[in-house]
């Protein structure tokens, strides 16, 4: 059954389920130290929100796979919104939400696809949350990693190595929250006070972008 991926179109709805499996297991993993990083600066449920969505949204998965690409992403967007509380369920519900229509119906597309879907979802969520780089949210994380994803594509790069590079740059743009003073979300009530700690949004962003790059390395 399991078709060999074609190398110009990587992407297909088993690939994404592969990098489901492997975000839930790293927010599960790294829940306790969301939770930690939320606490100075916001409410202590960072680590709890992600894993019950991410929970919820691989029970959805695997209860009714959808067929495409896209369809995986809007269904995972979908239960986020409905399953998480806190500002990041919708935040990333969006994200996944409108990558995943960008994607339409197709049954596999190309990385230059997703980095483009992923691209649309970004700005989503910078529609719907309002905040800009330098905020210190989610943003941080994910606007530098789809800059990375872009730039080595656009070098001639492949997928997993350009996926590697999105990774890197992700991790670098959640350590560079911790100087950061917040304007956007519960931890802009702190002002100055939120200087000195690493965002929990940025901090999961990097964990997700680090699974596609595990995913399309073939050990997520
Ligand atoms: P809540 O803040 O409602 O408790 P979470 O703790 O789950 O929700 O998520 C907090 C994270 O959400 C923050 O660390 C930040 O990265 C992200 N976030 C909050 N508000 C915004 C916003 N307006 N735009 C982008 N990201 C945001
Ligand atoms: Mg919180």
């Amino acid at each position: 059954m399991n078709a060999t991926p074609d190398p110009e179109a990587p992407v297909d709805a088993a690939f994404l389920r592969r990098w489901l499996e492997s975000a839930t297991a790293a927010v599960e993993r790294e829940a306790p130290r969301l939770t930690e990083l939320d606490s100075p600066i916001g409410d202590a449920d960072h680590g709890t929100n992600m894993r019950r969505g991410f929970l919820a949204a691989r029970t959805a998965v695997e209860q009714e796979p959808p067929p495409t690409p896209g369809g995986v992403l809007v269904l995972i967007g979908r239960t986020l919104i409905s399953t998480v509380g806190g500002a990041s369920g919708p935040l990333y519900g969006t994200l996944l939400r409108r990558a995943g229509k960008e994607l339409g119906e197709e049954q596999a597309v190309s990385a230059a696809r997703l980095r483009d879907a992923l691209r649309a979802g970004v700005d989503g969520v910078a529609t719907l949350g309002g905040a800009v780089p330098g905020d210190k949210t989610m943003l941080d994380a994910l606007l530098p990693a789809v800059d990375a994803l872009t730039g080595a594509l656009d070098a001639g790069g492949g997928a997993a190595d350009a996926l590697a590079a999105a990774a890197a740059a992700a991790d670098e743009g959640a350590a560079a929250t911790v100087p950061m003073r917040a304007r956007k979300g519960r931890a802009s009530y702190l002002g100055e006070r939120s200087i000195g700690h690493q965002d929990p949004g940025a901090t999961s962003s990097a964990l997700l972008v680090t699974a596609l790059a595990d995913t399309a390395r073939g050990d997520g």
